[in-house]
C-alpha cells in the first residue's frame, strides 16, 4: 500500500515592517500556528509561512522617523523584532519571507512578465484617490463620509501616469469561481461581501507608482517601481513556488479586498492555480477600543506574555471569540479564564491524577480495568474537535476539550479513588483518569503547546503527538509518571 501524505500550505498575511507587532497580528499569526500544528499532528507534510511586506512607502517614512540613514538597515532590524516576537508566542513557522528578499524579486518579475504577455498591463493616467495608510486606491463610494473606511482619514486626491492590471476583465471569471467553490472564501458572510463587491463591477488597477526611492523597480519602464500590494502579494508563491498553491491563507478583515479581490484576478492572469481557502476573520477590540497606539504597552503580545504566559493568551484569544467574528481582548477576562479554566479546572485535574497515582501506585501508571464513561466521551470529544477544526471553529473545539477536563473532574469526585480499597479498580480509576489527560493533552497541542507537552512530561510520555494516538488503551501500563509544578498559579483580581 502507498500511503500519500497529504501537502497543507497555510499562509498568515505579509505584514507591514513600520511597527512591531500588535496583539492584532499575534491573534492571526496564533490561528495559522494552531492550524499548522493540528495539520502536522494530523500527519500531513505542512509548510507554514509568515513574513514581511518590506517595500512599502511606510518603511521609508519609519525608517527616517526612527534616524536611519540606510532603509535597509531599517528593516532589517524589524524583521529581527518580528521573528522574535514569534519565536515567544510559540510560533511554529517553516518559513519567514521578506519582500526585500533576492528570492522574492526574481519571482515578481517572472509573475510579472506572465502578466504582461497576457495582454493585461497598460499605461493610463490615474487621478483618484489614495490611502497613504493602507497603501490603496479608492473611489468615493468606498469612502465613508469622504474619509478611509480604515484610518478615519482623507485620502489624497492623485493625478499620475501609472500602469494599470485589468481587473475588469477578471469579474465573470471570479464571480463563477466564488460559486463554484463555496470553500474559497469564508465565512459565508464575507463570500457574499466580496462577491457583491464584484458584481458592483471591477476596475483596473494601478500597480506602479512613479518617481518611488523604496520598491521593487518595474522592467518595463525605469521611472517606475511595483505598487507594494503587487509585489507583496506574490510572496505567498516566491517563499517556495513548488508549495503553491495554498491550502488556507489567513487574515483579517481589513485586507479582504487585496486577498478575495485582487489577488485571485492576479493569480489567474499569470497562470497560477488559485488558493483553496481564504478565511477572514474580524478585528480585535482592546478593553472596548480598536487597536492603536493609544492604548500603549497592552497592544504589545509580549508584555502579555510576560505577564501570563504564552500559553494563557493562547487560549484566551481563542476560548473567548468564535473565530472569524469580532472580539474583544481584556485583562480581567483574561485573568478569570486563567483562573478558572487553567488553574482550577486543567491544572488542578493534572495535579490530583498525579498526586493520586505517586501515593496509590508509587507513581506506575496501572493496568485497565474495564471501560468507563470517560472512554466514550474521550472519543466522542476527539470526533468534536476533528469536525470543529475542519471548519475553524476553534471555540467550539476548544469547549468540547474543557468539557472533557470538567466531565473528567467530575468523574474523581464520583469515583471517590481515595475511598476504593480494592487495588484492581482503584487502578482502573487511575488508568482511566491518566488515558483521558493523554487525550487531552493531544487535542491541546495545537493551542497550547507547551502545556501539552508539560503534561505528556508528567505522565511519562515522550513529546510526540499525533491524532493515530487518539485511541483508547493506547497508553501503557508500568510506566514511571513525573509529577512536576502545578500547571498554573491563579492570578489575583485587581480593581
Ligand atoms: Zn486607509
Amino acid at each position: 500500500m502507498v500511503i500519500q501524505i497529504k501537502k497543507f500550505y497555510i499562509t498568515t498575511p505579509i505584514y507591514y515592517i513600520n511597527d512591531i507587532p500588535t496583539v492584532g497580528n499575534a491573534y492571526t499569526t496564533m490561528a495559522t500556528d494552531i492550524l499548522a500544528r493540528w495539520h502536522r499532528i494530523l500527519g500531513d507534510n505542512v509548510f507554514f509561512l509568515t513574513g514581511l511586506d518590506e517595500n512599502s512607502i511606510k518603511t521609508v517614512q519609519a525608517a527616517k522617523e526612527k534616524g536611519f540613514a540606510n532603509i535597509q538597515d531599517y528593516a532589517d532590524s524589524m524583521a529581527e523584532i518580528w521573528k522574535n516576537v514569534w519565536s515567544v508566542l510559540d510560533i511554529s513557522n517553516d518559513d519567514f519571507i521578506r519582500t526585500t528578499e533576492e528570492r522574492h524579486k526574481v519571482i515578481v518579475l517572472e509573475f510579472f512578465k506572465n502578466v504582461f504577455d497576457k495582454g493585461d498591463i497598460y499605461k493610463g493616467n490615474y487621478e483618484g484617490l489614495y490611502c497613504d495608510s493602507c497603501e490603496q486606491f479608492y473611489t468615493e463610494k468606498d469612502l465613508e463620509d469622504s474619509l478611509c473606511p480604515f484610518h478615519k482619514k482623507p485620502p489624497k486626491k492623485i493625478a499620475e501616469e501609472n500602469y494599470f492590471f485589468r481587473l475588469s476583465r477578471y469579474q465573470k471569471i471570479m464571480i463563477n469561481h466564488i460559486k463554484n467553490n463555496p470553500d474559497f472564501i469564508k465565512p459565508q458572510s464575507r463570500r457574499n461581501e466580496v462577491l457583491s463587491f464584484i458584481r458592483k463591477g471591477l476596475q483596473d488597477v494601478s500597480i506602479s507608482r512613479p518617481n518611488l526611492e523604496w520598491g521593487i523597480d518595474l522592467p518595463i519602464d525605469s521611472e517606475h517601481k511595483f505598487w507594494v500590494w503587487f509585489d507583496a502579494l506574490i510572496n505567498y508563491i516566491s517563499a517556495d513556488p513548488s508549495k503553491w498553491p495554498a491550502d488556507v491563507q489567513l487574515m483579517a478583515k481589513d485586507i479582504l479586498r487585496f486577498h478575495c479581490v485582487i489577488w485571485p484576478a492576479m493569480l489567474i492572469s499569470a497562470g497560477y492555480e488559485l488558493p483553496k481557502t481564504i478565511f477572514v476573520h474580524g478585528f480585535f477590540t482592546i478593553e472596548g477600543q480598536k487597536i492603536s497606539k493609544s492604548l500603549g504597552g497592552i497592544i504589545d503580545p509580549l508584555k502579555i506574555v510576560e505577564k501570563y504566559g504564552v500559553d494563557a493568551l493562547r487560549y484566551f484569544l481563542f476560548r473567548e471569540v468564535p473565530f472569524g467574528q469580532d472580539g474583544d481582548f481584556s485583562e480581567k477576562s483574561l485573568i478569570q479564564r486563567i483562573n478558572s479554566d487553567l488553574a482550577d479546572a486543567l491544572g488542578n485535574l493534572v495535579n490530583r491524577v498525579l498526586v493520586l497515582t505517586e501515593k496509590k501506585f508509587n507513581g506506575l501508571i496501572p493496568k485497565p480495568c474495564g471501560k468507563s464513561k470517560l472512554t466514550g466521551l474521550a472519543l466522542n470529544v476527539k470526533k468534536g474537535v476533528k469536525s470543529s477544526m475542519e471548519n475553524f471553529q476553534f471555540h467550539n473545539a476548544l469547549n468540547d476539550i474543557w468539557h472533557l477536563v470538567n466531565e473528567t473532574n467530575r468523574y474523581i469526585n464520583e469515583t471517590k479513588p481515595w475511598e476504593v480499597k480494592d487495588e484492581k479498580e482503584l487502578g482502573g480509576i487511575l488508568y482511566n483518569l491518566l488515558e483521558t489527560l493523554r487525550f487531552i493533552s493531544i487535542l491541546l497541542y495545537p493551542f497550547m503547546p507547551s502545556t501539552a507537552e508539560k503534561i505528556f512530561e508528567q505522565i511519562g510520555l515522550e513529546k510526540k503527538f499525533s491524532f493515530d494516538d487518539l485511541r483508547w488503551g493506547h497508553l501503557k501500563h508500568g510506566i514511571m509518571i513525573n509529577r512536576g509544578e502545578i500547571l498554573f498559579e491563579k492570578v489575583k483580581l485587581k480593581n
